[in-house]
């Protein structure tokens, strides 16, 4: 353009410098391409539309801008006295309604694709295409750097003036208006100082975006592409809001900045969170402020505390002032207010921004338009931001998501959406609450988590007793091995028999329902014999490791008070002092002088099995006690999932200190298989009967080393893995044995006997390993520190129900009190409780649960 054509030359504003970055470093992404669409009905005269719009940029410099930046300190806008604005025209009145619909769609996508070249004006571009004799679909794009939403009631007013005087041959006198060179001199003079300090005062501390959770972090290209989700309040609901507001001195725009704080805030598990809002700049202290055409509008950071000491009221109240505070300091460009924060360089202050649009563009433009009937008005809008919420105040309250579709699936911001509707509702319906007990999730959402998630009600036989279960076996196969340990083996016959010759002296001895019988000896068929001596004799055995430090079995000894003591000539000397009647299994007691017949001790599944000692990370270790249902119900379950011949052979290799061992033992004992024991995993290769191994249940570590020397046998075809996280990796080693049909993830805690969730890993999979879904008659709730459930996707702690969980910890009744509470959502048993297993969780949307960890409390 020739240079006598340039009428002004003027800096940028820092809100300009901003896009201007934005859109040099990623050129093609159409980042800042607005468009602005609309229909006409009736007859277009598009000459004088066209003539209309040549007026108004006549009018405003800033359509009249572009930009330069190369071999300058500072970039500079460049106004031209004049510019021609490209008007195209188009037909597409050939196509039905629905291809319209979709070229429509298509055409906006790659004109915003197109974007604009910010060094050659105007920076805007205006499509007509007909789309019958009396329809006009109307395109203005434009690029944000030129103005906000503010400006296009402002624009349109005039055009749309303009328009009607040249339909009907007259000329339109409009009062000049204010300049945007104008509010760029205001800008300069604004003192730096009192801002910076405010806004130091206001971030200190924040020293990290609030996460939004529920994105992909990964981003596969420095091109954001966005998408969007629009939702609409009722209008009772909206006249609810209006009604609040009013009734409480606070603006609609404080309704909505709280909800989304809130939001934030329950996503995230913070009680600081930090997000944008974008401010109209338009300070009352600019003359005529409100007639200038132009990008005045600012995003700033808006940090709310979520305290859970503070009622929704108190914060609303809170963020009203905040938002009359932060007004004053308008001016202050975001890079300035991130230098100052203490979030470090190259991370954002922010991911979402909140903009309340209160220029009804819509209204304006039927105010205007005599002439020209307008319907479908839709504003498209592009940023840098992963995350925008646009509400628009009317009749109806409109939310719209704007996202980053590379960050976030459709269905992830629906479900926010939702959530934020939610929240909106029941802060004004319990604006005494804490903002943390508001609810989050819609009534749907609730029931699939709580309810149909957990609808995993099983039959099982809750009368019988642990050892009854075995019983039923060996009336089934009594001359099936029942137990192998190194050269000895027993039948389900002759199991039965020692145990119940056991069981008749231990009976003698006083042993009986919730009598505790302490078990230590070596790894052996004896102790199989032991275990299920004291069970049928109708005790409860509490386990204890020969190889543990007397310390250690002192104090389990101690804590337990067993009364009764099985263990080995061998170990007597290691045991450290006692109380207990010790019963020593290879001198003590002959098995020929009592009743081969099964015990009648009077014990009910509501009775103990066992109390299983936990490793307590932090001081003691406690005690686990575990009634007879539980494990029953476990071992029903492991029969609906394992069949027979699976269960054929079952490696023992776990401590009968740790739970595992109630399924290694338990499960084949009552299906017919046959438990071979092992010292630990890592004997296997050793065995005698080594092929004869049909499923492993250990610790991924111990399958880790097994894999390493080679030493699955061939005739594994199920591995169980549990106790620890397992990475996929290793299951996909584990299935390059061709051999290995099933690798399962199982999870749970001692204190809900066992497993809580099992899944199936995949063949080939690529994801981590899920923990699954609850298994039979378990619950698993994910919840918030209020007990409230939390979003798919949003990490919350987990939390067991059902009838696996054990009755307490012995003697430990203010630690039984702690971990076991009552559970708020019991349906069906009311009186139910939850067990807080202190692990970090959350559901995909499928309700497999992903393991994060543990938590810190
Ligand atoms: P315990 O009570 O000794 O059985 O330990 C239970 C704890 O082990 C759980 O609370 C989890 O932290 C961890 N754990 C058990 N199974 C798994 C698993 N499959 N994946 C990840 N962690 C597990
Ligand atoms: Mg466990």
């Amino acid at each position: 353009m020739k240079k006598n054509n340039i009428e002004d030359i003027y800096q940028l504003s820092p809100m300009q410098q901003g896009m201007l970055f934005h859109t040099l470093y990623a050129p093609d992404s159409g980042v800042y391409c607005q468009q602005f669409s609309c229909t006409f009905t009736g007859v277009l005269d598009v000459e004088a539309f066209d003539a209309a719009w040549q007026q108004v940029v006549a009018r405003h410099a800033v359509l009249r801008t572009a930009f330069i930046w190369e071999r300058k300190d500072v970039p500079l806008q460049l106004v031209y006295r004049q510019v021609k604005l490209p008007l195209l025209i188009h037909s597409w009145q050939g196509l039905s309604p629905d291809e319209q619909q979709q070229q429509l769609q298509a055409f906006l996508s790659s004109d915003a694709d197109h974007g604009f070249q910010l060094s050659l004006a105007p920076l805007m571009r205006l499509n007509l295409i007909q789309m019958s004799a009396d329809v006009y679909q109307f395109v203005w794009s434009y690029h944000h750097i030129l103005l906000d939403g503010w400006s296009l009631p402002l624009v349109f007013k005039e055009v749309l003036g303009y328009y009607s005087a040249l339909c009907e041959g007259q000329e339109l006198q409009l009062p000049s208006s204010r300049s945007y060179r104008e509010y760029i001199a205001w800008l300069q003079k604004q003192k730096l100082a009192e801002a910076e300090q405010f806004w130091r005062q206001t971030l200190k501390g924040v020293t990290s975006p609030t996460p939004l959770v529920v994105d992909t972090q990964q981003k596969s290209s420095l091109l954001s592409s966005d998408s969007e989700q629009i939702q609409q309040l009722s209008q009772t609901a909206t006249a609810a809001l209006v009604s609040f507001a009013r009734q409480h001195q606070l603006t609609l725009n404080t309704l909505v900045q709280a909800a989304w704080a809130i939001l934030l805030s329950r996503y995230s598990g913070e009680t600081d969170v930090v997000f944008g809002v974008t401010v109209s700049g338009r300070s009352p202290t600019i003359v005529g402020v409100e007639s200038i055409v132009g990008l005045l509008i600012n995003t700033l950071p808006m940090r709310v505390s979520v305290s859970d000491e503070d009622t929704v009221l108190f914060i609303l109240k809170q963020i009203h002032s905040s938002l009359f505070e932060i007004s004053q300091y308008e001016y202050t460009p975001l890079v300035q207010i991130q230098a100052w924060s203490d979030v470090p360089r190259g991370l954002p202050l922010f991911e979402s921004i909140v903009v309340f649009e209160n220029y009804p563009v819509d209204a304006a433009l039927q105010q205007h338009s005599q002439k020209l009937h307008i319907s479908d008005v839709r504003a498209i809008e592009r940023n840098n931001y992963p995350l925008t919420l646009i509400v628009q105040p009317g009749e109806q309250l409109s939310l719209r998501l704007i996202f980053d579709h590379q960050r976030f699936q459709s269905a992830t911001i629906a479900r926010m959406a939702e959530h934020f509707q939610t929240l909106l509702e029941g802060m004004i319906a319990n604006p005494h609450r804490q903002p943390l007990n508001i609810p989050l999730l819609n009534a749907t959402e609730q029931h699939q988590i709580l309810v149909k998630w957990n609808q995993t009600e099983a039959d099982y036989p809750k009368q019988l007793c642990l050892h009854t279960l075995f019983e039923q076996q060996v009336q089934k196969t009594p001359l099936s091995v029942a137990v192998v340990f190194e050269e000895q083996q027993l039948t389900y016959s002759e199991l039965n028999t020692l145990a119940n010759q056991l069981a008749h002296h231990l009976s003698s001895l006083g042993v009986g329902p919730e009598v505790l019988v302490g078990v230590c000896v070596e790894r052996s068929i004896s102790m199989v014999v032991g275990l299920l001596g004291i069970l049928k004799a109708g005790g409860a055995y509490v386990p204890l490791d020969p190889t543990y430090p007397s310390t250690r079995l002192a104090f389990m000894l101690s804590d337990s008070q067993v009364s009764v003591l099985l263990t080995q000539e061998k170990l007597l000397e290691k045991l450290p002092v006692h109380q207990a009647r010790v019963v020593v299994l290879d001198r003590d007691w002959q098995a020929a002088q009592h009743s081969q017949s099964n015990c009648i001790s009077g014990v009910t599944a509501n009775n103990l099995a066992y109390v299983i000692y936990t490793s307590g990370s932090t001081g003691n270790p406690k005690g686990v006690a575990i009634e007879h249902h539980s494990p029953v119900t476990l071992v029903q379950w492991a029969k609906s999932v394992f069949s027979p011949q699976q269960c054929a052979g079952v490696l023992a290799s776990t401590s009968i200190c740790f739970d595992l061992s109630v399924f290694e033992l338990f499960v084949p004992l009552s299906c017919g298989g046959m438990t071979i024991l092992a010292q630990n995993a890592l004997h296997l290769p050793s065995l005698a009967l080594c092929e004869q191994v049909t499923l492993i249940n250990t610790v991924p570590s111990a399958i880790a080393e097994l894999e390493r020397i080679k030493g699955i046998p061939a005739s594994v075809q199920t591995v169980n893995l549990a106790g620890e996280a397992l990475q996929n990796q290793l299951v996909q080693k584990i299935y390059k044995l061709n051999t290995i049909q099933q690798v399962f993830n199982l999870y749970g805690p001692s204190e809900d006997t066992t497993y809580s969730t099992f899944a199936e890993v995949e063949k080939g999979a690529t994801q981590p390993p899920s923990i699954g879904r609850p298994l039979a008659n378990t619950q698993i709730y994910i919840l918030d520190t209020f007990l409230q459930p939390v979003p798919v996707g949003v990490a919350g702690e987990l939390h067991i129900g059902g009838d696996g969980l054990a009755r307490g910890y012995l003697r430990r009744p203010e630690l039984t009190a702690e971990k076991f509470i009552p559970n708020p959502f019991a349906l069906s048993k009311p009186d139910s409780r939850l067990y807080k297993t202190g692990d970090l969780a959350r559901y995909s949307i499928d309700g497999n649960i992903e393991y994060l960890g543990r938590i810190d409390h």
